[in-house]
């Protein structure tokens, strides 16, 4: 097959083409150095049409959800971005995988932590990296909390407070068998993955409470909202909340020494840091070109992704530990994962 692919850079296929790859990773492919979007994979040949215009993208290189698997005897492909909803992640990865692709898979990586083992299986099988789409890990200020409360700058943390949320959400979002949940599975993630990066350390039981819905005919499968505390091999606590009718994004610990935050700490664009000392001053990055450049530089060099899909298991499996928590009004013990993160 003749190859259209950009010399000295990796070719990417994002698989589903919603708001998130058409607003953030499309765009974000134009400014990276190490890999661009060399290919689509969409049901619909309405947008098909759209993206091979807008980014030049051959027509050898669009795919539907059917003839996805011939990915495989495509040279330009070497990296397939997985952006469905979240319960299809797992089968779009693992035939992505069986097609000979690395694989970026977006967050939450599953529903299950049983699908995260397949997934991660698929991958190790085909000798090929997964990741997750854990864009925080390359932000300054996020990297900064991380140095901050891994480093002990301030001493030991005593105490750490994560919310996130917003006002309204749609589609499949509201359906648990593709979302696998409500607010905790989309945003709360993110306080469960702050919390991890800032203790360095991952948590040993929680406790969970549902909060009352104030919109049950819309919220009708999913919780609206959730309140949640982890609490770490240290005795460390970090008190959480997500919702869907309630804009909150924040990371705030309290150390020995001094505190830390960031408010708010897990948007695109516009994130801002504080210490007891002083206010951060980091530049604004594109976060998914950063991610991507980083994939991308892990495959070339065959180096593990900081982001591995061992990250998103113990993510997911944490997640598991909060609704079973939530379900059962008791505190849940968690095991640790056999791998070491952070
Ligand atoms: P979206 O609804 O805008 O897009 C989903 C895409 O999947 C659409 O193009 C839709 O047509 C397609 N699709 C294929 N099969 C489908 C089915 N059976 N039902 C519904 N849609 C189907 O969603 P999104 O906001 O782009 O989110 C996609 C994924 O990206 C989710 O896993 C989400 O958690 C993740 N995400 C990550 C970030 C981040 O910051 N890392 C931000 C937003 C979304």
């Amino acid at each position: 097959m003749a190859t259209n692919k950009k010399l000295n850079k990796l070719g990417i296929a994002l698989v589903g083409l919603g708001k998130y790859a058409s607003g953030q990773l499309a765009p974000a492919l134009k400014e990276t150095k190490n890999c661009y979007l060399a290919g689509i994979v969409t049901g619909s040949s309405e947008k098909a049409e759209k993206w091979k215009t807008k980014y030049e993208i051959p027509e050898s290189n669009i795919y539907n959800y059917e003839n996805f698997d011939s990915i495989r005897d495509n040279p330009d492909i070497d990296i397939v971005y997985v952006v469905l909803p979240n319960a299809l992640h797992k089968e779009y990865v693992i035939r992505a995988a069986a097609a000979g692709k690395h694989v970026i898979c977006e967050k939450p990586m599953a529903i299950t932590e049983s699908d995260c083992d397949e997934m991660i299986e698929a991958c190790r099988k085909a000798g090929k990296l997964l990741s997750i789409g854990y864009r925080l890990h390359f932000e300054p200020h996020n990297q900064e909390v991380m140095r901050l409360g891994q480093d002990k700058v301030f001493g030991n943390i005593k105490s750490i407070v994560a919310d996130n949320g917003m006002e309204g959400t749609e589609g499949w979002r509201l359906d648990k068998t593709l979302a696998g949940g409500g607010p905790l599975m989309d945003v709360g993630i993110y306080c469960v993955q702050a919390a991890c990066y800032t203790t360095g350390m991952e948590p040993v039981a929680v406790r969970a409470k549902e909060l009352p819905k104030t919109k049950p005919e819309i919220f009708k499968t999913i919780e609206e909202s959730i309140s949640w505390e982890m609490e770490f091999p240290n005795g460390l606590v970090a008190s959480c909340k997500c919702s869907y009718v309630e804009e909150l994004n924040r990371l705030h610990a309290e150390a020995q020494k001094g505190w830390f935050e960031l408010s708010p700490a897990y948007e695109y664009k516009g994130i801002k840091g504080k210490t007891v000392l002083n206010t951060m001053n980091f530049p604004e990055v594109n976060q998914q070109a950063l991610q991507m450049d980083d994939f991308a530089e892990a495959v070339t060099n065959n180096r593990p992704s900081p982001v591995p899909g061992e990250m998103g298991k113990r993510d997911v499996k944490i997640l598991q530990a909060i609704y079973r928590a939530m379900e059962t009004g008791k505190k849940v013990q968690i095991k640790s994962s056999k791998y070491s993160l952070i």
